[in-house]
């Protein structure tokens, strides 16, 4: 069905590549080979991220929303377009509870424009759902079968409801035969190219450690996630869009190393070498008390699993953030990051 050769593997639609984890597979995907058409509204994305982007040879940024038909500059190239990834949303729950209407559609709206899309050009189409389909999750760690422990009526829903909807469609396309299908769920990934004001607790903690405010810690800090270093997302992303699998079941993409958000303090303090004061905050409503993902299939089908340890990671990403904020960093860790 799929359209590309060695040579010329064609152009690769990115939606949501401006953002944090689609900034980094853009780049990916341009050493690839691919030509690039960005799609992104810029509602959360980092004007730099793109601005890194914008001079590479192929890259073609296309400033829309998922949510509307997509734009003739995306849709008259439709005949050298080989991908589709869809990554196109707010991902942080306090900008994606800002405004919860226009969360849902773009999972449910803006993934149907992209799959007519796929189906149009006949090219292969990634959704990137994410761990959140199983809620605050009875089963540990979370397997794919597994259907979940959603809330549908509370403010985590439109993100959560928008992706479990966002998969029934790309499965039924795929059913149909209307487009070859491929969808990863993504467990918490972070790293460079964050927004310091992405409101998430890896880019918190750090900013709040080099900057010398006071650490926000939700609750007591017990509850559990597992953090993915962004290239090895990225590397597994492009592994489930190239694999020959049938595609008809979603993947897993995460970090196995669950640790809890107390533990992930101590290592941030270690790597920055701060001493600021902890103020905790309530736990947020519907806040997953534990994460962590099963990633047999991953390993089985892709044969992919993360490389980058975490204090490697965090290292890496503080060194980052001290650049963007002019911060400086004490450990010689994070230095040599
Ligand atoms: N969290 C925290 N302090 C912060 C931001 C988040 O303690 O400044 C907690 C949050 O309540 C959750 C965990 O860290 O339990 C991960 O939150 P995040 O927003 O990064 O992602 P989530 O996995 O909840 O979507």
């Amino acid at each position: 069905m799929t359209k590309e050769n060695i040579m010329h593997p064609g152009i690769a639609v990115v939606a949501g590549g401006a953002g944090f984890i689609g900034s980094h597979l853009c780049r990916a995907l341009l050493d690839r080979g691919h030509e690039v058409i960005c799609v992104d509204n810029l509602q959360t994305a980092r004007p730099s991220n793109l601005r890194a982007l914008e001079g590479s040879p192929g890259f073609t940024f296309v400033h829309a929303d998922v949510v509307r038909p997509l734009p003739p500059a995306v849709t008259e190239r439709m005949a050298q377009i080989t991908r589709v990834y869809n990554l196109a949303c707010a991902a942080s729950p306090p900008q994606y509870q800002a405004d919860p209407e226009h969360t849902l559609l773009t999972s449910v709206v803006g993934t149907h424009h992209l799959l007519r899309l796929a189906e149009a050009a006949k090219a292969r189409f990634l959704l990137t759902s994410t761990s959140e389909v199983y809620g605050d999750p009875e089963i540990h760690p979370q397997i794919e079968d597994y259907r979940g422990s959603v809330s549908c009526t509370g403010p985590r829903a439109c993100y959560d409801e928008g992706k479990r909807a966002a998969e029934t469609l790309a499965f039924d396309y795929a059913r149909g035969g209307r487009a070859e299908v491929r969808v990863a769920r993504l467990f918490n990934t972070y790293g460079p190219n964050m927004h310091p004001d992405d409101g998430r607790v890896v880019s918190n903690l750090l900013c709040q450690a080099l900057s010398g405010a006071p650490i926000t810690i939700y609750g007591d800090g017990s509850q559990t996630r597992s953090f993915c270093y962004v290239s090895d997302t990225v590397d597994g992303l492009v592994r489930l869009m190239e694999s020959d699998i049938d595609g008809s079941e979603p993947v897993n993409l995460g970090n196995p190393v669950e640790i809890t958000v107390n533990d992930l303090l101590a290592r941030v303090r270690a790597i920055v070498g701060s001493d600021a004061a902890v103020v905790h905050r309530p736990l947020p409503v519907d806040d997953p008390r534990r994460r962590r993902p099963d990633i047999g299939r991953a390993k089985a089908l892709l044969d992919w699993s993360p490389k980058v340890p975490v204090d490697t990671g965090l290292a890496r990403t503080a060194a980052w953030f001290a650049e963007e904020l002019g911060a400086s960093l004490q450990s010689p860790a994070a230095q040599a990051a």
